[in-house]
């Protein structure tokens, strides 16, 4: 890696950062609390809550500017999203730095973060410009012109989860301004300092300050406000199914028009490994699918299912690459392993690996290396189950459960994996072709992945997203998904 980056980095991770509402392009006032690095402990920054003047205030403004910032059209957003896309790139060390600190991304996967926000900016800005500038002529009877438009909706509130703190703000953020809506973006508890920086330089590529508002805050206070509130549109959400949940409840019942809920969620993701799949192979794809970035993203392997006859090999591969990983300082190149986000979750996790020793489920777990003090670190661990449908709910850390299944019981695996109601990614692993297309066919999940690492979702050509308990589609990233975010309007004239 360039040095001048390295040096960079450093200097962007200063630690009195203050993230503070922004309303209307300017700061709020309020008491700070702090913000924790979950690797040391370390303060790194502080946050101050939106209260309940600031999302007033918030919702009216993006209220009044909607219609003019849905008119103005795709190529005047666009130019201002790809200045943006400019402006990250050419400040890259400042967030690389602030995804390290904040959210205990590994250098590796803070690049990658970076990169898939920039990417974002980019598609979205591109189909704004494409879909969003002029009226679409479609078929009609003689004398007659008939156009669908595409305008924005109104008001979007975007609600992130910090696990993507820049790439997934900045995606829904950018997906809601590019079909024509106004934003009120609230990040995660955990990560408001990159989201904040991340506002800061959208106002500063031109987005206007009474068109996007950012709003820190705790969820059960500020973002089921702002999603509670009349004058919202839609809400996209990525985070828990839970909370999906308990977003989509609110706004049944609230006042105003019917919104759109736009949810991505989690996923207990299976990896189905056949007797002619290869092992190496397979423990690569397993071991980096399961605990890169401590297993804390919605697409991470969950259970591995292994043919039974060859069960004993793979698991003892799995096992055997997984104690090779550098668990530790996220902002080590050399680190595969970061901590888990804060102690909560940590204690959650500590307490589910605890309970699965004492039940002799624990077949491998990785040794705590040289670890920062202060941090929250969990060491990869694998966990044996009787049988895949005792997976119930989503691990969200690095914990991998291994259950075998006999040859001649494919498509019974399959419906049992469909069974949980998680929709996401599926990983297959078999040399024979038609096996893979069976199974990518009789899933019921949102990506396959195919004698592959089961992670990964490339804009513009790997659209992600799941169904079920795992989200409500569109796929971010994909060529449908602004239009969730769009109205139509057809207007038919008469020309005789
Ligand atoms: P979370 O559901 O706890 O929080 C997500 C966001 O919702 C946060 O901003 C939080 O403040 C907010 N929130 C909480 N309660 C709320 C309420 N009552 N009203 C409105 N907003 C509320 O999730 P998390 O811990 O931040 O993220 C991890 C989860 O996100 C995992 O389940 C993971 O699978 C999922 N995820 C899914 C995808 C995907 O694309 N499907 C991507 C990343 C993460």
């Amino acid at each position: 890696m360039p040095e001048a980056l390295v040096a960079a980095i450093g200097a962007a991770r200063r630690g009195d950062r203050v993230a503070a509402p922004i309303v209307g392009g300017a700061a709020r006032a309020g008491a700070g609390e702090p913000v924790r690095n979950p690797a040391t402990g370390a303060v790194v920054g502080q946050v101050i809550e939106a209260d309940r003047a600031a999302v007033a205030d918030a919702v009216a403004a993006a209220r009044a500017a909607h219609g003019n910032w849905s008119l103005a059209g795709g190529a005047f957003r666009a130019e201002r999203l790809e200045r943006a896309a400019d402006l990250l790139e050419e400040h890259d060390a400042l967030f690389l730095g602030l995804a390290i600190d904040e959210a205990g991304k590994t250098l590796v996967d803070a690049i990658a973060e970076v990169r898939e926000a920039v990417d974002f900016l980019r598609y979205y800005a591109g189909q704004a410009r494409a879909d969003f500038t002029y009226p679409v002529a479609l078929p009609g009877p003689t004398g007659e012109r008939n156009e669908l438009m595409l305008e924005g909706k109104g008001v979007f509130v975007c609600i992130s989860p910090w696990n993507f703190p820049l790439a997934i703000f900045l995606g829904q953020v950018a997906a809601a301004l590019a079909a024509g809506n106004s934003v009120l973006a609230k990040p995660a508890e955990q990560t408001p300092l990159i989201a904040h920086a991340a506002v800061e330089l959208l106002l500063e590529a031109g987005i206007p300050g009474d068109v996007l508002h950012y709003l820190p805050g705790r969820g059960e206070t500020v973002g089921a406000a702002l999603t509670g509130n009349p004058d919202i549109i839609g809400v996209a959400f990525t985070g828990s199914t839970e909370v999906a949940r308990a977003i989509n409840r609110g706004l049944a019942l609230r006042d105003g028009p019917i919104a759109t809920l736009i949810a991505e969620t989690g996923g207990a993701n299976a990896m189905i490994v056949d007797s002619t799949a290869l092992p190496e192979q397979v423990a690569r794809d397993a071991v980096a699918s399961a605990f890169q970035s401590a297993g804390q993203r919605c697409s991470a392997l969950r259970l591995l299912c292994v043919q039974e006859d060859v069960a004993d090999t793979m698991i003892a591969m799995v096992a055997g690459a997984m104690a090779e990983l550098n668990v530790g300082e996220p902002a080590l190149l050399s680190t595969d392993v970061g901590p888990i986000i804060d102690d909560e979750a940590q204690a959650k996790i500590a307490a589910y690996v605890a309970e699965a020793r004492a039940a002799g489920r624990v077949i491998a777990q990785a040794q705590r290396t040289d670890l920062p003090a202060g941090g929250h670190f969990v060491p990869p661990v694998v966990i044996r189950l009787d049988h895949v449908t005792d997976l119930k709910r989503e691990i969200f850390g690095p914990v991998l459960h291994v259950a075998t299944w006999k040859g001649g019981e494919l498509d019974a695996l399959i419906d049992a994996i469909n069974a949980s109601g998680y929709g996401l990614t599926l990983g297959v692993h078999t040399r024979i072709d038609g096996v893979a297309a069976h199974i990518a066919a009789r899933a019921q999940v949102g990506n396959v992945y195919v004698n592959r690492n089961q992670i990964g979702a490339i804009v513009g050509s790997q659209p992600f997203g799941g169904r079920g308990l795992s989200g409500t589609g569109p796929k971010a990233g994909g060529p449908h998904y602004l239009h969730r975010f769009a109205e139509e309007k057809t207007i038919s004239t008469d020309i005789t």
